[in-house]
């Protein structure tokens, strides 16, 4: 199963050789590096046995794991486990699978339901797709999951690695996977230069999969080459002394464990401004429900309005307050500030109140192109919906002021006490911040988180 490895520790505890000096990240390797080599028959044999010997004594065990047959199970936990790491999922996977436990299930559940269970797991488009192709797998297929790659790959939301991650896993096929941990091991294992998402690279590292693969346990391998990659060939700090592969690792003998793969070219991610409204009344907040594409799409949020480029954000706020309230007066107060990174994304959420008791009565009274609907509820009932880890963390600082302002004495309603979150909100509002010019738009496909 593929999985964002992120840091892990060595599995075996054991020290690790200290290896020559790494040259510096500048230096060209030789030109025959810059291709991986299809390596001959008794290196293959040498590398799939060590590489599952180490897997047989050392796998995790993981609840997907525990279902090996299940190819539903294991379909959830693939869409799961894109962008995500293992201790984020397993909570989510658990749940999921008790409240959809067989295909069918998830093709008669409404998408409101199968948002609201992957509610703070982010890019909630995989869940759209998951939703998506299991109707699929019903109506197509008779409710049962198909076992080659080019039938998996017709299914929406899975591309070539997860069609052959299923495949090999439940079905026992002779296919290779490709994901990040693998591609890592295979360029260091032969030490390979070159942009690892060229198109011409990431062929022969295909190739190169596919070769390797062997025709008995095909899933288990595939899983090892996998697990090597989240657990001891991790991007920073490589446990090469542990590693089942170091004696035949060129990128270890040649001291280019730190610097291969080398480092894709990062985008600047575009800044993006969203003034966010909490509208109480009667002890709940106003939710609009979100267009169905674009980011965050599908999910419930607080009634929001992006800041355009050179924009005050007081400027969005009250354009968005006239919208709701339909032209009655009403005052946003500044709660505070949030910022989230999204894959190619950086949205900072100002957070306001609205206060006006008449003015909140008389919302929603406008509505925007592409609101799917309004509804009212307990801050404590949003998890009934789907919301985003962002809209939670939004609703906690209202909490966390709403509290404040109960227990707060009178002298301490001065400016100089006002707390972190207000502040920031305040300062932003008080210096007439502008926007920063990026995206403003919240519409279009997006990696949502
Ligand atoms: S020896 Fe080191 S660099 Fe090579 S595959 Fe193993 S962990 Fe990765």
């Amino acid at each position: 199963m593929s999985e964002n490895p992120g840091r892990s520790p060595d599995p075996a505890g054991g020290p690790r050789r200290r290896q020559k000096p790494a040259p510096s990240d500048g230096r060209r390797l030789p030109a025959r590096r810059s291709r991986p080599e299809r390596p001959g028959t008794g290196r293959i044999r040498r590398f799939r046995a060590r590489l599952l010997a180490w897997y047989d004594a050392h796998r995790r065990d993981l609840p997907w794991r525990r279902r090996p047959d299940d190819a539903w199970a294991q379909l959830v936990a693939e869409f799961m486990l894109q962008q995500t790491q293992v201790a984020t999922v397993t909570a989510y996977y658990e749940r999921f699978l008790r409240r959809f436990p067989t295909v069918e299930s998830l093709a008669r559940a409404p998408q409101e339901a199968v948002l609201a269970l992957w509610s703070g797991l982010g890019y909630y488009r995989r869940a759209r797709m998951l939703h998506e192709a299991a109707r699929r797998i019903v109506r197509e297929h008779g409710g049962e999951v198909p076992s080659t790659v080019d039938e998996l790959a017709r299914l929406p939301g899975i591309g070539r690695y997860t069609a052959g991650a299923i495949a090999s896993i439940v079905f026992g096929r002779r296919e290779p996977v490709l994901d990040g941990n693998v591609r890592r091991v295979l360029i260091r294992w032969q030490a390979t230069d070159g942009d690892p998402d060229a198109p011409d690279l990431r062929k022969r590292l295909w190739d190169l999969a596919e070769a390797l693969v062997p025709r008995r346990r095909p899933g288990d391998f595939n899983q090892s080459l996998m697990e090597l990659g989240a657990t001891v060939c991790t991007p920073r700090a490589p446990g090469c002394g542990v590693c089942p592969l170091r004696r035949s690792c060129a990128a270890r003998r040649l001291g280019l464990t730190e610097i291969l793969p080398r480092a894709k070219r990062r985008r600047t991610p575009e800044a993006l401004n969203i003034v966010a409204l909490a509208v109480e009344r009667d002890g709940r907040l106003l939710f609009v429900r979100r267009p169905a594409r674009g980011l965050w799409g599908g999910l419930w949020d607080l009634p929001t309005e992006a800041v355009a480029c050179g924009e005050r954000p007081t400027q969005a706020l009250r354009r968005l307050v006239r919208r709701l309230a339909g032209g009655r007066r009403a005052v946003g107060r500044p709660v505070g500030r949030i910022t989230r990174l999204l894959t190619h994304r950086k949205v900072t959420f100002r957070l306001y109140r609205l206060t006006g008791t008449p003015a909140a009565r008389g919302i929603p009274a406008g509505r925007r192109a592409g609101d799917t609907g309004y509804r009212w509820l307990k801050p404590d009932e949003s998890g009934r919906v789907g919301v985003s880890r962002a809209v939670q963390s939004l609703i906690a600082m209202l909490d966390r002021h709403r509290s404040r302002r109960r227990f707060r004495r009178p002298e301490a309603d001065r400016p100089g006490r006002r707390s972190r979150d207000q502040l920031q909100g305040a300062a932003a509002e008080e210096a007439g911040e502008e926007s920063g010019c990026g995206t403003v738009s919240l519409t279009g496909t997006s990696t949502d988180g």
